[in-house]
């Protein structure tokens, strides 16, 4: 791909989702149909455990992360997978039908899954809205903001006196001069145009 950038300049936002004994960050959302019961499109990686779930589940929630909202939640629900641990832990929620929605994010939306598409990396999940509710005022945060502000999103510090890669996708820091060129993000596995450079 030639600039991979551009890509950002899609007005994406910052959602968790989340269905049955498992949930994740995700910020492919679309409202793809209107009416009384919208339809509203998700895209969630294949390599997600949360994918594999969504595949055998019926509903699932849309929540939506605001500009005041803490940097914790994108590390709880991004940066970990719910094959090992329960990310609704130590996370205030409520439960829809098994369903659990975080309950300080900005609000939700309750649908019912009647679709799926699949293609190379991502399945594409279409969900009618049965319900939808706000929890509080703020606004939502766009991917784009996210991506600017990472480090006062994630309160990220890279250690001073040592050269440091930043993943851009998760903020993960790899110590070290120079990067391999097949190294992976441990985290997010994104590769190595992902990491900028930072020498403090
Ligand atoms: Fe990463």
């Amino acid at each position: 791909m030639k600039n991979e950038k551009m890509l950002h300049k899609i007005s994406q936002g910052m959602y968790v989702l989340s269905t049955q004994k498992a949930a994740c960050f995700v910020d492919a959302v679309s409202q793809v149909g209107g009416g009384d019961h919208p339809l509203i499109s998700v895209a969630v990686m294949k390599k997600n455990y949360t994918n594999e779930v969504m595949h055998n589940t019926t509903h699932f929630a849309i929540s939506i992360f605001g500009k005041n909202n803490d940097g914790s939640i994108i590390q709880t629900f991004g940066f970990q997978s719910s094959r090992d641990v329960d990310k609704f832990k130590d996370v205030e929620s409520i439960e829809i039908n098994g369903v659990q929605i975080p309950a300080d994010l900005v609000g939700y939306m309750y649908l019912e899954k009647i679709d799926t598409i699949e293609n190379d990396t991502h399945t594409i999940f279409i969900g009618k809205v049965i319900e939808a509710e706000q929890f509080k005022e703020d606004e939502a945060m766009t991917y784009q903001y996210y991506q600017e502000h990472k480090e006062e999103v994630l309160k990220l510090k890279t250690e001073s006196g040592k050269t440091a890669w930043v993943c851009q996708v998760c903020g993960y820091v790899y110590y070290g001069e120079e990067l391999p060129d097949d190294y992976e993000c441990p985290v997010c596995t994104v590769g190595k145009s992902y990491f900028v450079k930072q020498t403090k």
